[in-house]
């Protein structure tokens, strides 16, 4: 029998004593951080554009991949109330264990009598997987592109809301009745 041979995936290291010297590629690295430093440091001096830094928050990217998984977005009936039906599968999916439902029951709407009364992401540890979306029966939880203004000193205020999830640029194309 053929002896098992365990599959590489790694590059063998066949380094040169140009590498192995290591001072010569330690002056490579500094060169090549050091000349892009210098570049963007003209550009910023001189006002030019492609400098690769974005001074927040005085600046903002608007260029996100049209892919990128922003900030979440509750889906509204047409009547306003929220599409989800408060079935929980986001939050029992969701890997960081960050979101939070409180289920209510409306006995005046008897094609959705379910819905959240209290519907919470905590920003502060979500990985913006986007499992959430991906799990949710309904299309009733989306990401937008852009990415939430998360920055603060108080950890309290990136748990976000039923109500600012609703309201935050909330996309009615796609509403069911
Ligand atoms: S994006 Fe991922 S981590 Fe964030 S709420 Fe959705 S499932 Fe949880
Ligand atoms: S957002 Fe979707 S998956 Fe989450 S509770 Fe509502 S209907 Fe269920």
């Amino acid at each position: 029998m053929k002896p098992y041979k365990r599959p590489q995936y790694w590059n063998s290291p066949t380094m040169g004593w140009w590498e192995r010297a290591y001072v010569f590629e330690i002056a490579r690295g500094l060169w090549v951080t050091g000349s892009i430093f210098t570049r963007n440091m003209w550009r910023w001096i001189t006002g030019r554009k492609g400098a690769l830094t974005t001074y927040y928050p005085e600046e903002t990217r608007a260029d996100y991949a049209p892919l990128n998984r922003g900030k979440h977005i509750l889906v509204q009936r047409e009547n306003g109330k929220p599409q989800c039906i408060a079935c929980n599968l986001c939050a029992t999916v969701c890997p960081a264990k960050v979101i939070e439902i409180e289920a209510a029951f409306d006995p005046t709407d008897p094609l959705h009598p379910k819905y959240p009364a209290r519907f919470e992401i905590d920003y502060s540890r979500c990985v913006f997987c986007g499992l959430c979306v991906e799990a949710c029966p309904e299309d009733a939880i989306r990401m937008l592109k852009e990415v939430p203004d998360l920055p603060t000193f108080d950890r309290d205020t990136l748990w976000l809301g039923k109500e600012e999830l609703l309201t935050w640029n909330p996309r009615k194309d796609g509403a069911k009745r």
